[in-house]
């Protein structure tokens, strides 16, 4: 009776929720058959009853089982498109949420005006859309708008596993919309995919769920992968490791796809090449350089071919550019995996590994391609079309294969153990990429995409004694970054205690201190009280309301330091600038690469002519006269007038060492800040002129006024003569918080110039620590336009403002000419 009882209520429950119609979905027979093969299919009815009756559900299945394509067909069909609200995904990377919603489009056999997409510069949204991919970024700008997403009558969080920042906020504050939707009578549900099983942090997080959510897995692991470790501990030399062991694999054994994981493009490259060398490819279909950046050029290039490519005047001239060591955004992830150790297709290559490449076997055709994150969207489509006829396909990968993509066909792994991922020094904000080793989550993520179709083999560049050093997990990416802009986002939402959030992972004490005070010297954020209680202001400073300011920064969608540039825009007509600089500066790496490793003399002669080429154009835009002053960003600003004066074709990029892709990204991203500027303050009326004329004199002292405002934390000094006690500081400038040395980088604009005061974009740490990204400001300006980071001395003899070389600070004693740089204020007055 008791279990009856209990039954009915669960009965009664789900008539409530469950809402009343099935839509039909009128799938092609083929990919019907395809999808019944997916392990999420045999889960379906779990998974649809587990939604009904519960606000929140957490769903766990290994990559590939079908949790991004198939469960926003399941909510479709139960209806909960149709009851006044639409499906909401969302996603941590861009590519994910596009080629999803193409995917699922064609799958449903519906147009993208029904199953869209919207990332952070484009998107196919119609009135009519139903399922909506979106980046995780995108939908927190929602809330920001509307706080109780009311478009939405679910949200699924997708790659919950990555830990992005932006998928944990909204995780913390869908905890909060879900239950006050539905004390409202407005339903909603949050479904969390997780790709590991690893979801305590959101399932036992008291703070954030009150009760447990449900957890439901799917069994998905088809077939078994064995993994084989390295016997020697670990080589150094793991690029030629990774191209010895490919070789072997294919020379050795039975046909099936190889994914190769290595950290970084220029890795990559390397044993493209390599392998493309000892494997010519004879078929029907040629290899194509990444390099090449689309169709387009290719096209471009055929047609060209006998004519000499001239450059087009360009009226900016001046501009250079530092080549940044570039990483891929690489994000960890994991499942659990029980394959064993040891097998007959153990590849020993332990002893004698060099002997693999002139044994190679030219006859057999390998179809080697390339996969990583900028690389252009048409070749990183090609991994998911069939090889050639009966050529084996190698794809050599970032992390961007180990959980969002997956590629069909892989049967064997070849796993170097190691990652590229960008560190952030806590108190200086200096960032680096390094190479570490991966978690033991993610090196069994790598080893289970072996066995998606058969069984696999994953090849470990390491021993298991290196593995078993492995941390279990990978952290979540807020513990490892800077939250400024979360935090300024959060006060925008309301949230003053960020403190008090219900972060599935808080960030550390020490981060949310330094992003409160950054905003708040940035303007963002009101003063803490000076005085009073010593708690009290501890507390104050962990909870300072937003300014005006601060609220038109919030609306601006990059970082607060470039969100104060773009507040500030509005003196002598410079907006369209300094719109374009912040384009620039938040795109990643908008110049090629220039030290590329070449595999042939012939190609190391192209290279280097290439290079030559590539350094006197950004010469060219960085000019001479006033305009160098604005240094690396005028070359930024150049680059692109340039480009977009030549129409931004692929072949302008290629010609003169511009990335295409980066030169779209600035182009959209120009229209979408110029919209927010609008948006921000109506009066204004920007335009983008793509074609814009270059900036007046005092327009570049405008610029560098205004980009000092924005960066005003990131000056730096060039130590003089008589302060250099060591050899080490030679050209070097301080920093206020580094007590090493920091430099203008050989390819800057102002390498040569070496101006007293420069602020830069970031400093990073390659060979040196390098600022990139730097203009060349005035001491006077300090004090008036970055008081906040100055310590005025009294009434002395020595007007000008001076830096104290101890303290990194800038001294003045102009007290009386200090004033707040406000968001009302008409002009810069200097
Ligand atoms: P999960 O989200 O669980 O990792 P997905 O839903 O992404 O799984 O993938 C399910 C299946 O759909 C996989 O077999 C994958 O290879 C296939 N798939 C995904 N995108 C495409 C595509 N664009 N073309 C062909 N197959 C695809
Ligand atoms: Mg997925």
């Amino acid at each position: 009776v008791e279990n009856e009882k209990e039954s009915k209520i669960t009965m009664k429950k789900k008539e409530d929720c469950q809402p009343a119609v099935f839509i039909p979905v009128d799938r092609l027979p083929e990919i019907q058959e395809a999808r019944l093969k997916l392990p999420v299919l045999a889960e379906e009815q779990v998974i649809m009853e587990a939604v009904r009756e519960n606000e929140f559900v957490v769903l766990c299945g290994e990559t590939g089982s079908g949790k991004t394509t198939q469960i926003p067909q399941f909510l479709y069909e139960a209806g909960y498109a149709s009851a006044g609200g639409i499906i909401g995904v969302t996603e941590p990377r861009r590519v994910a949420a596009v080629s999803m919603s193409h995917r699922v489009a064609k799958e449903m056999n519906l147009s993208t005006g029904v199953v869209s997409f919207q990332i952070r510069y484009e998107g196919n949204v119609t009135k009519d859309t139903k399922i909506k991919f979106m980046t995780d970024g995108v939908l927190l700008k929602e809330i920001q708008k509307d706080f109780l997403l009311q478009k939405y009558s679910v949200i699924v969080i997708d790659e919950a596993h990555e830990r992005s920042v932006y998928t944990d906020i909204l995780i913390g504050l869908l905890s909060r919309i879900v239950p006050l939707r539905n004390k409202k009578g407005l339903p909603m549900k949050l479904l969390i995919m997780s790709a590991t099983l690893r979801v305590e942090d959101f399932t036992e997080n008291k703070r954030l769920f009150r009760t447990s959510p449900p957890v439901i897995s799917v069994e998905a692991r088809q077939f078994p992968v064995t993994v084989h470790f390295n016997k020697h501990t670990a080589m150094e030399d793991y690029t030629g490791e990774a191209f010895r062991k490919t070789c072997k694999i294919h020379r050795m054994l039975p046909p099936g796809g190889i994914l190769v994981f290595l950290t970084g493009q220029a890795e990559v490259h390397s044993v493209c090449r390599r392998l493309r060398k000892a494997f010519p490819y004879r078929g029907s279909v040629q290899h194509t350089d990444a390099e090449d950046t689309s169709e387009e050029l290719r096209k471009f290039k055929k047609v060209n071919k006998k004519k000499t490519v001239s450059l087009p005047r360009i009226d900016l001239d001046n501009y250079s550019a530092l080549p940044v060591d570039e990483g891929d955004e690489d994000r960890q992830a994991g499942i659990d995996d029980d394959a064993e150790e040891g097998s007959d297709l153990d590849l020993d290559l332990g002893d004698n590994p060099e002997d693999a490449e002139e044994k190679a076997d030219p006859s057999i055709p390998l179809y080697v391609l390339p996969l990583y994150s900028l690389l252009a969207p048409e070749q990183q489509a090609k991994v998911f079309r069939p090889p050639p006829p009966q050529a084996r396909l190698c794809v050599v990968a970032t992390n961007v294969a180990e959980t969002s993509l997956t590629i069909p066909g892989i049967k064997y792994v070849v796993d170097c153990g190691r990652v590229k991922k960008r560190f952030y020094d806590k108190v200086t904000g200096v960032s680096s990429f390094r190479v570490t080793w991966i978690s033991q989550a993610s090196a069994n993520q790598r080893a289970g995409r072996a066995g998606r179709t058969e069984p696999g083999h994953c090849y470990r560049l390491y021993s298991s004694a290196v593995f078993s050093d492995f941390s279990l997990f990978s952290e979540a990416e807020i513990t490892r970054r800077p939250v400024e802009d979360l935090v300024l986002q959060m006060k925008d939402l309301n949230i003053e205690k960020v403190v008090n959030f219900p972060f599935p992972t808080p960030p550390s004490s020490e981060a949310l201190v330094s992003a409160e005070r950054l905003l708040v010297s940035l303007g963002a954020l009101e003063e803490p009280p000076r005085q009073g209680r010593m708690v009290d202001m501890e507390r104050a400073r962990l909870s300072c309301p937003i300014t005006p300011l601060g609220r038109a920064m919030a609306a601006f969608p990059v970082a607060p330091r470039y969100a104060k540039m773009l507040a500030l825009g509005r003196q002598q007509g410079c907006m369209p600038y300094v719109i374009t600089i912040v384009a620039a500066m938040t795109v990643r790496e908008i110049f090629e690469e220039l030290d590329r490793q070449a595999s042939s003399e012939q190609e190391s002669s192209k290279l280097a002519g290439r290079k030559a080429r590539f350094v006197q154009m950004r010469r060219l835009w960085a000019g001479q006269g006033p305009s160098l002053l604005l240094g690396d960003l005028m070359v930024m600003l150049g680059a692109v007038g340039a480009c977009e004066f030549a129409g931004c074709m692929p072949s302008f990029c290629e010609e003169n060492g511009l990335r295409y892709k980066a030169m779209l990204e600035i182009r959209r991203l120009r229209g979408q800040l110029t919209n927010a500027v609008n948006a921000v303050c109506s009066d204004m009326g920007v335009c983008v002129d793509s074609k814009m004329a270059p900036p007046t004199e005092s327009q570049v002292v405008c610029l560098r006024q205004i980009v000092l405002a924005g960066l005003g934390d990131h000056l730096a000094r060039r130590v003089q003569a008589e302060e250099m006690l060591d050899p080490k500081w030679r050209n070097g400038y301080k920093t206020p918080l580094l007590d090493d040395p920091v430099f203008i980088h050989p390819s800057s604009a102002l390498h040569k110039t070496l101006p007293e005061f420069v602020v830069y974009q970031e400093v990073m740490e390659t060979t040196k620590m390098y600022m990139k990204g730097v203009c060349a400001v005035q001491p006077d300006w300090i004090p008036k336009l970055i008081p906040q980071y100055c310590h005025f001395s009294g009434p002395e003899k020595n007007p000008a403002p001076w830096y104290c070389p101890h303290s990194g600070r800038v001294r003045s004693q102009q007290q009386s000419t200090f004033f707040r740089i406000g968001w009302k204020l008409p002009a810069i007055e200097l």
